[in-house]
């Protein structure tokens, strides 16, 4: 028999405390479970029923749900959600409370954070794929091939005499987004970006200290036709915790528009990068049932068209 789940509104408060979330704003409009690019993959990540669990108090449950592991921390519910709830910040507190009830062991969080580290390296990987318009199927082994794939990325000295003449436009476009200034000359290198990015895992793959600085000594060519710079999530959490007020995000959706503007990716790229990332989160949200012992769903066999 199915048991009874019984709401506790006296713990609201504490899930409150927990996640700095006004969950009592949230009206159900479902904006999150739109936005949300795991939800788009699987139908497996709703924010808006999370955040109506915690509502209920329901906080036994919330720390056991294989949905909160799901989450790739992009920010994109909360900068979605009309009433400022912040549902991201509720699923992190979340994934943090299991942590503490030992619901999830350091063992298994340890391998949950190589998985993640796995999920960007091949997120490089099949960027670059695309870049290139190749074809593939995206299955389980090929998750592993595409994993230890090797990264390919300049190692050469850079010489600044060598630097592009055009240089100085170059670096004028990435010091503003529609006008507004992103600060990007006035980063002073703390690395305190990469240290709050959900992405940087590996400097090789993505780290926005080195893209903000390849953008400071105008490395046009390399950065424009860099896999790297479509893997931010754009969550803003660099622009959130930078002291000096660079606009990290926008500084990198700046360099992406260039590098469709200046035909260093072709118009079709964006498409098939969405694309090649759905049929990728599917196969996320599989390899974290298979960690954390959740049932395992049926996911079809999906060709990634590129
Ligand atoms: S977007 Fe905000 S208000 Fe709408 S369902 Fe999600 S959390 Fe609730
Ligand atoms: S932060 Fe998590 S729940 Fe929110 S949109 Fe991103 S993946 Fe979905
Ligand atoms: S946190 Fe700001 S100042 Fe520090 S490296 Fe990042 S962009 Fe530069
Ligand atoms: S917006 Fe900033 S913190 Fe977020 S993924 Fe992009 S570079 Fe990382």
């Amino acid at each position: 028999m199915m048991e009874i789940v019984r709401p506790r509104p006296e713990l609201r408060e504490t899930i409150m405390g927990l996640g700095e979330t006004d969950i009592n704003l949230c009206y159900t409009c479902s904006s999150c479970v739109c936005e949300c690019p795991v939800n788009i993959a699987t139908n497996r990540l709703s924010p808006r029923s999370i955040v109506w669990m915690a509502n209920l108090g329901l906080l036994d449950e919330l720390v056991s749900l294989p949905e909160i592991w799901y989450c790739l921390g992009c920010n994109r519910c909360s900068q979605i959600c009309p009433m400022t709830v912040k549902p991201a910040n509720l699923i992190s507190s979340l994934q943090w409370e299991a942590r503490c009830r030992q619901i999830v062991s350091e063992e298994t969080f340890r391998k949950y954070k190589t998985l993640c580290f796995e999920l960007h390296r091949i997120r490089w990987r099949l960027a670059s794929n695309c870049l290139q318009d190749r074809n593939f199927v995206l299955n389980g082994v090929r998750w592993q091939e595409l994993f230890e794939a090797p990264v390919n990325t300049a190692e050469e000295a850079v010489s600044f005499e060598a630097l592009a003449a055009d240089s100085k436009e170059f670096k004028e476009a990435a010091d503003n987004y529609l006008g507004d200034p992103t600060n990007a000359s006035v980063c002073f290198t703390c690395g305190g970006c990469s240290s709050v990015c959900p992405v940087f895992y590996d400097r090789k793959i993505f780290d926005p200290l080195r893209i903000l600085r390849m953008a400071n000594l105008s490395m046009k060519g390399d950065i424009l036709d860099s896999p790297s710079i479509w893997l931010c999530l754009a969550c803003e959490k660099c622009t959130n915790a930078c002291t000096q007020r660079v606009r990290g995000h926008l500084i990198i959706r700046r360099l992406q528009e260039m590098a469709l503007e200046q035909g260093f990716v072709d118009n079709e790229f964006p498409r098939r990068w969405k694309e090649v990332q759905i049929a990728l989160y599917a196969r996320f949200v599989e390899k974290i049932d298979s960690l954390f012992n959740f049932n395992q769903s049926e996911i079809e066999e999906q060709p990634a068209a590129t």
